[in-house]
């Protein structure tokens, strides 16, 4: 569970944004004053901080500062007031990561700490899946389902340009550049024998030859376009 530290001296505004993000499965810890505010986000107990900029004891600005100086990088989103644009600009200078115009409606707050926990805590993908086919990137092994299969690094190469591109026609010149690079002339046939490769290991029916144009990935699983009438119709 994702841990909020809410720095805000009016009540009713730390109440209002605690509440809502409580309610959206996040804990959350008010701190009504700057020093406060600053030793809870040093604690290292918080995955992003909401800051208002007018507070008692230290601004916000000075909590920022010190927070930056001090290496923490933890995500800020500022509190500014509408009518001061130079506050905005000064808060994304000082090292804050977003910021909320007062007054705000709560979904474009949520919306904001959401985006800064995704960017700033979510590892890159490693697993690429489509339908039942899975690649991990880390391990380099494939499944189907629960089968395991065994590919070479080249097979391996192009069954990620497809997973990384699913649905999306790709042309031979596409997949040598990409995953023979500069090695072979375009007029090889040999992305068409691993494709065959491919097709071999993986279940035939995964990737469509598109006449004239090149290869498709396709969600084994749910079967073609056609089979999906749309009940309305
Ligand atoms: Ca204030």
């Amino acid at each position: 569970m994702k841990r909020i530290l809410i720095v805000e001296d009016e009540p009713r505004i730390s109440s209002f944004i605690a509440k809502g993000l409580r309610s959206n499965g996040f804990t959350t810890t008010v701190a009504a004053e700057g020093r406060s505010g600053f030793d809870y986000a040093m604690s290292d107990e918080f995955d992003l901080v909401i800051l208002d900029i007018g507070l008692p004891e230290m601004d916000g600005f000075t909590v920022l500062d010190r927070l930056r100086a001090a290496g923490n990088r933890v995500p800020v989103i500022i509190l500014t007031a509408r009518d001061s644009p130079t506050d905005t600009v000064a808060a994304l200078e000082g090292g804050a990561d977003d910021y909320m115009s007062k007054p705000f409606r709560f979904d474009e707050l949520l919306a904001r700490v959401r985006l800064r926990l995704r960017v700033d805590h979510s590892p890159e993908v490693v697993v690429l899946t489509v339908g039942d086919l899975t690649l991990d990137l880390r391990t380099r092994r494939a499944r189907v389902g629960a089968r395991s299969v065994d590919l070479s690094a080249r097979e391996f190469a192009l069954a990620e340009t497809f997973l990384r591109n699913p649905d999306q026609v790709l042309s031979r010149e596409q997949l040598l550049s990409r995953v023979w690079g500069y090695d072979f002339e375009p007029g090889s046939n040999v992305v068409d024998v691993y494709v065959g490769y491919l097709r071999g290991k993986l279940g035939a029916e995964r990737i469509e030859t598109v006449r004239g144009m090149g290869y498709r990935l396709t969600d084994a699983e749910h079967g073609t376009p056609e089979a999906e009438v749309d009940s309305d119709a």
